[in-house]
């Protein structure tokens, strides 16, 4: 089968692998009919993932049918199509019964897919703890209607949970890339008093200007004092960090009011600085990330009855066999790219 594979730092090809196999009573295998890309493959295509393994298919972000499942296998059978979890985790360890899945103490626990065993980036992938990793899509829900479940909209379902979110609040979300605006999706279920978005590339600010008529938008430079006029209490009572810029972490914050909740959901490429003196009586409280994929039900119910579409962030398609141009366009973000569906043909 044809599957985009981890050669070497800088370097991914579409190379031929046979088809994976069941190896364990807890797998399934998956015939991926849709996938795509994440900013977390070019992260493993740079080397700022360490823990990739080289000669491993790429790729976390996808949906498809069931085409085999191992013996202990029983809320999900061949042909019923399901979303796949970017996480592996057993639904047996101390975290995973608290919900805290990202910390799974399996050996193969956390992500795995795609990073440290092969991913979905392919024609077909092996999915471990199948039972906990796969979901069944409603039957009136596409396949585009349910791509991102697994990855980015669950996790920014799972930072607007954290986040401590009321109707009296004004949430600032830094950052509307792909997983930004899956956040401020989430975030508007919530039904905050007011959001504002913060995001300095013109493409992106359009999309929420064109999409999320109500929601407040701003540029990192003007943030701070746009906050200031536009909350009710000298900042906003919730930051949701999105954007993992040099200066993001510093301005989420600075845009903070007094014991403000503060959640960082990006991954930076470097360490940050906690300055305590200068926010000494603000009393933040500060979450930090690494998504909890354990609403992927939930999420795809919410999805079956309207109340999340994150079909226009689709503004490409490409068939697996060129998935080496797609990758060259999300890179470079050339034509207004946000997130480009891979097809199977
Ligand atoms: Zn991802
Ligand atoms: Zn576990």
């Amino acid at each position: 089968m044809k599957a985009l594979t981890y050669i070497e730092h800088g370097k991914f090809a579409l190379t031929d692998k046979p088809k994976p196999q069941i190896i364990n009573t807890r797998d399934a295998i998956v015939r991926v009919t849709l996938g795509s890309i994440c900013t977390s493959d070019l992260h493993i295509k740079h080397g700022s993932v360490p823990r990739a393994v080289p000669g491993i298919t790429v790729g976390h972000e996808m949906v498809g049918i069931v085409e085999e499942v191992g013996a202990e296998v029983t809320n999900v059978k061949p042909g019923d199509r399901v979303t796949v979890n970017v996480e592996t985790f057993c639904g047996e360890c101390f975290f995973c019964k608290h919900g805290f899945v990202n910390n799974c103490t399996d050996k193969n626990g956390g992500w795995a897919l795609g990073c440290r065993i092969d991913g979905g980036q392919a024609e077909f992938v092996r999915v471990p703890y199948a039972e906990q990793g796969l979901n069944k899509i409603p039957d009136s829900v596409t396949d585009e209607q349910a791509l991102f479940v697994g990855d980015i909209l669950a996790t920014g379902f799972w930072a607007a949970r954290i986040s401590e979110i009321t109707n009296e609040d004004t949430v600032l979300i830094i950052g509307a890339g792909p997983t930004g605006i899956c956040t401020l999706l989430c975030v508007m279920l919530k039904q905050p008093k007011r959001i504002i978005v913060c995001e300095k590339d013109p493409v992106r600010a359009q999309f929420v200007k064109e999409h999320y008529a109500d929601v407040l938008l701003c540029q990192p430079e003007e943030c701070e004092n746009y906050v200031h006029a536009n909350s009710d209490h000298g900042g906003a009572d919730v930051v949701l960090e999105v954007a993992g810029a040099k200066d993001t972490f510093q301005l989420a914050w600075m845009c903070a009011r007094p014991n403000a909740v503060v959640t960082v959901v990006a991954l930076y490429d470097e360490a940050q600085t906690l300055p305590l003196p200068d926010m000494y009586g603000k009393n933040l409280t500060f979450k930090t990330g690494g998504v909890d994929g354990c609403d992927c039900a939930e999420i795809l119910s919410l999805i079956e009855q309207g109340k999340i579409d994150t079909t226009p962030l689709i503004t490409h398609r490409y068939p697996l066999a060129d998935i080496e141009e797609a990758y060259r366009v999300f890179e470079n973000r050339l034509d207004g790219v946000i997130k480009i569906a891979v097809t199977a043909e």
